[in-house]
């Protein structure tokens, strides 16, 4: 709505300067400056109005007329407004942000990889919230983050939700997901916690833009010695046909992916610039540098 108002604003000073003014430098000049004000208008937040968080314990049902059959549609939040289970939060592995594919749209509770890495032996507290941007996820993460204790933060991006973040133009929509990981990244490494970035592919049927992006991404984690996790192909055949989420064997396949990439992840050293001991060791960190 905000925009519309802008934009209206904007067009109104155009024509208005279109019919007063005569000098057509005059005029191009008015409208670079509408443009260089849109602009400034579209960056001072980053990343849009935060999604509405579910209400605690309540049932959540949403049903579709196009929905699959095997598509769990009603649930129940806990105590936080989330799709767990009750879990000791003192004494995590894994604390997961994201958006439906990670919240888990479409399956149970039981079902969403997030339970089934707790059901693995990786305590995990999913913080996903259907329609997540990335300034929602640090949002989520930073309001959440100091009542949890967990060895690692799997920060879960979903490909090509970086333009739910507001920002008018896809340069600066993508600039600003990058700023909203960075802060999530320094942040819990300030706390100790191993970040790692997942990049959940939507189901493929051609050459998706998303490769193009996750080699993008992959530079980007690479710059920041960051942990990347691409889960495989194959998980793009395990999707509710019509509503496009992960299904229940997708979720499993992920968890299964995600279990044993975590275990080595945790198992290496990723501080920068290791220095290394006789045995190969990290000298700070006490792991082996790869
Ligand atoms: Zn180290």
């Amino acid at each position: 709505m905000t925009k519309v108002i802008v934009v209206c604003i904007v067009m109104l000073i155009v024509f208005i300067s279109e019919v007063l003014i005569k000098s057509a430098t005059a005029r191009i000049s008015i409208v670079l400056f509408c443009i260089f004000l849109y602009t400034l208008f579209l960056l001072r937040t980053p990343g849009r109005e935060k999604v509405k968080l579910f209400p605690p314990n309540t049932v959540i049902a949403r049903n579709f007329s196009y929905q699959d059959i095997d598509f769990i549609s009603a649930w129940k939040t806990d105590d936080w407004g989330f799709k767990n289970n009750a879990i000791d939060r003192n004494n995590l592995t894994v604390v997961a942000i994201g958006d439906s594919f990670t919240e888990g749209v479409g399956v149970g509770i039981d079902d969403t990889w997030c339970s089934q890495l707790t059901l693995k032996g990786k305590p995990t507290y999913n913080l996903g919230i259907q329609g997540a941007s990335p300034a929602d996820m640090e949002s989520i993460y930073k309001s959440h983050i100091d009542k949890l204790n967990t060895k690692v933060l799997l920060i879960c991006y979903c490909g090509g939700t970086f333009v739910r973040n507001r920002g008018g133009f896809v340069i600066i929509k993508k600039r600003l997901m990058y700023r909203n990981f960075q802060n999530i990244v320094r942040d819990a490494r300030e706390k100790g916690i191993q970040p790692i970035l997942v990049y959940l592919q939507h189901l493929k049927q051609e050459q998706s833009r998303e490769d193009y992006e996750i080699i993008d991404m992959g530079h980007w984690a690479e710059k920041n010695n960051l942990p990347f996790i691409v889960l495989p192909d194959r998980i793009a055949r395990n999707f509710f046909i019509h509503d496009g989420h992960m299904n229940k064997k997708g979720h499993s396949e992920t968890a299964i992916a995600l279990s044993w990439r975590i275990k080595y992840i945790l198992s290496v050293c990723w501080c920068k610039d290791p220095t290394i001991d006789v045995h190969g060791n990290c000298l700070e960190c006490d792991k082996r540098v790869q």
